[in-house]
């Protein structure tokens, strides 16, 4: 196999897409190897991991998304946020900076017709050899799951926001 770099799909409707993501993206950074992490949701949370993994030093991570798109107020927007973070991720795959690249919420914005998944196979297809990618989110396509490597279906057993419970910083955030 000439290939070197992995293709991961984190996707199904349990928790631990983003998380498991995160997890891969510290171990490949233990191992000294360079890691860029684009989160393409903005939602209103604090994230943690974003502080955490700020601080180190072969990881660069950014967050380029436009919150939820039912909150925006021009109609367009959504649409123009998420194809500023595909240009961005478009560009970290290709400049051969990386080792891995955690594409993390990309399915959703698949999902809302943003960015498609030929575009996506495109950009894989022409990715330096070495680097392996990570994409995330619910509802991943088909057309994805194929490409990949590597697809994993989180399914969700229980959670304990169906029984009320809030989102808990630390754990969800
Ligand atoms: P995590 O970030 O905890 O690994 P995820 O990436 O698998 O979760 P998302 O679909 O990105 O899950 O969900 C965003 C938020 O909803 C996160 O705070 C996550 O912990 C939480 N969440 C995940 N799965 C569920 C579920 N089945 N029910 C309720 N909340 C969930
Ligand atoms: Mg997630």
């Amino acid at each position: 196999m000439a290939r070197e770099g992995r293709i991961i799909v984190n996707t199904g409707d349990g928790k631990g897409k983003t998380t498991a993501a995160l997890g891969t993206a510290l171990r490949a950074a233990g191992h000294g190897m360079q890691v860029g992490i684009i989160q393409f949701i903005k939602g209103d949370f604090n994230y943690g991991e974003a502080y955490a993994l700020q601080a180190h030093p072969n990881i660069q991570l950014t967050r380029i998304g436009s919150g939820f798109t039912w909150l925006a107020e021009d109609p367009a927007e959504p649409r123009r946020v998420a194809r500023e973070a595909w240009a961005v991720a478009r560009e970290w795959a290709m400049s051969d900076r990386y080792d891995l690249l955690v594409l993390d919420e990309l399915n959703y914005v698949v999902g809302e017709g943003y960015v498609s998944p030929q575009e996506i196979i495109e950009m894989l297809r022409g990715r330096p050899k070495r680097l392996s990618v990570i994409i995330t989110g619910r509802g991943a396509a088909t057309e994805l799951i194929e490409f990949a490597d590597t697809v994993t279906e989180m399914r969700s057993v229980k959670h304990a926001f169906a029984e009320g419970l809030p989102a808990k910083k630390g754990i969800e955030y």
